[in-house]
């Protein structure tokens, strides 16, 4: 056999398109809530991918319905459907408002594919002047052209223009600037129940319950993007049911696949009808591998043994953080829901959270940011208590080196 290519962190700068930034070690496996790199160093996982191995790495129940799908059927195209994604959508539809199901790769397509149904469904009620969008400072979206300019950080859209239009701004939890923008020309309104990479910052419940009302009243579609706040991880299978809140499509990706790439936008038998033969799709989308594995997932985590689970998890991470903090005060405030914890860095810290998350790494957990300012956790789901303990062990050490 030939050798395989000898591969170090150079190599990526030698041959990468350069829009990452990445660790300057590679890891090389992963087992439960630990992962090792190439020189056998150990670290805690505090990140699960950005939120997506909502179970871990190689998760015997996971690995298992991937080997044995590989061995079966991989993938058809969309002119044959097959057995693995009629059962996910099954799956999906009964635990959720949704009577309908899209499949794709990603929570951008998600989006993307409820943006364009918000669209075409004025268009074709005959209201082609009924096509403009509200979304919110800060939000995010993904990276297709359509939903970076959804998005809300103009830092990631501006240079890419001209960019799709019809798309207004407004400040998150600001209900009365959103009642002063959504009228009946508004066909859309999307929003993230807790706004995950703008900073880990929960809408209030009178925001999401205002624009539920306004949407009604001007008959616009209200999009939730849970793509991070889906599947588990803020302790409900969704968000919205604990908003008590009621969207007419939610768009839900990151760990429904766990890691292997899978999007899904779920919607109602009314709007589902909008989108009808030829009007969307995509080669991969629902392809008999990446909804074996979906499936899989789903099965293990929308019960009530994994979800009060997080809860549980949440308090841990909770009162790991607050004594972290009592010796060493960088934080002023400790927020999010479940296993979606942002952490607030105060004034004299300011900008220095990826400073924190590599002295983190060093020490051997990884953690995440979310903007300059916030060190944002979101592991596995199902991450054992000795692990939480030694990760957090771990970051107070960090914590202790960027005070010193
Ligand atoms: C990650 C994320 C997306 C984009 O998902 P991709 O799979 O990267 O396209 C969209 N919305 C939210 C809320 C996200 O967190």
């Amino acid at each position: 056999m030939e050798q395989p290519i000898a591969v170090t962190r150079q190599s990526f700068d030698d041959w990468m398109v350069p829009v990452y930034a990445p660790a300057d070690f590679i890891l090389v496996r992963g087992e439960g809530s630990q992962v090792w790199d190439q020189q056998g160093k150990s670290y805690i996982d505090f990140a699960g991918g950005i939120a997506v191995n909502a179970l871990g790495h190689a998760h015997p129940v996971v690995t298992a319905a991937l080997v044995e799908q590989a061995g079966k059927l991989w993938h058809l195209g969309n002119g044959y459907t097959n057995e693995p994604v009629l059962r996910l959508a099954k799956q999906l539809i009964d635990a959720t408002f949704a009577d309908k199901v899209f499949f794709c790769n990603s929570g951008a397509e998600a989006n993307e594919a409820a943006l364009k149904l918000a669209r075409k469904r004025a268009l074709d009620q005959g209201n082609s002047s009924k096509n403009q969008i509200v979304a919110f400072n800060n939000a995010f979206h993904g990276r297709t052209l359509f939903t970076v300019s959804a998005g809300g950080q103009p830092k990631y859209s501006k240079d890419f223009a001209p960019l799709p239009g019809g798309i207004t701004h407004t400040p998150f939890n600001d209900l009365a600037a959103a009642a002063e923008v959504i009228n009946d020309h508004t066909c859309a309104v999307i929003v993230e129940p807790i706004q995950g990479e703008g900073g880990v910052l929960p809408a209030d419940p009178a925001f999401l319950q205002g624009l539920r009302e306004l949407c009604d009243r001007h008959d616009a579609v209200l999009i939730f993007d849970e793509v991070q706040t889906g599947m588990g991880r803020t302790g409900e299978l969704y968000a919205y049911t604990q908003y008590g809140v009621v969207p007419d499509v939610l768009t839900t990706a990151k760990a429904l696949g766990c890691g292997f790439p899978i999007g899904a936008m779920l919607t109602t038998d009314e709007l589902a009808k909008t989108l009808g033969v030829g009007t969307h799709g995509t080669t991969y989308g629902g392809n008999p591998l990446a909804t074996a594995v979906a499936g899989a997932v789903f099965s293990i985590i929308n019960t009530a043994e994994v979800l009060d689970g997080v809860k549980q998890r949440h308090q841990w991470f909770l009162d790991g953080l607050n004594k972290i903090n009592q010796q060493y005060p960088i934080f002023s405030e400790i927020r999010g829901g479940g296993l979606l914890i942002g952490c607030q860095l105060t004034q004299d810290y300011a900008g220095k959270a990826k400073q924190i998350t590599q002295l983190a790494n060093e020490e051997g957990v990884i953690a995440l940011i979310a903007g300059p300012d916030v060190v944002r956790f979101t592991p596995s789901l199902i991450i054992p208590e000795q692990d939480v303990k030694e990760g957090l062990a771990r970051f107070a050490r960090a914590v202790a080196r960027i005070c010193s």
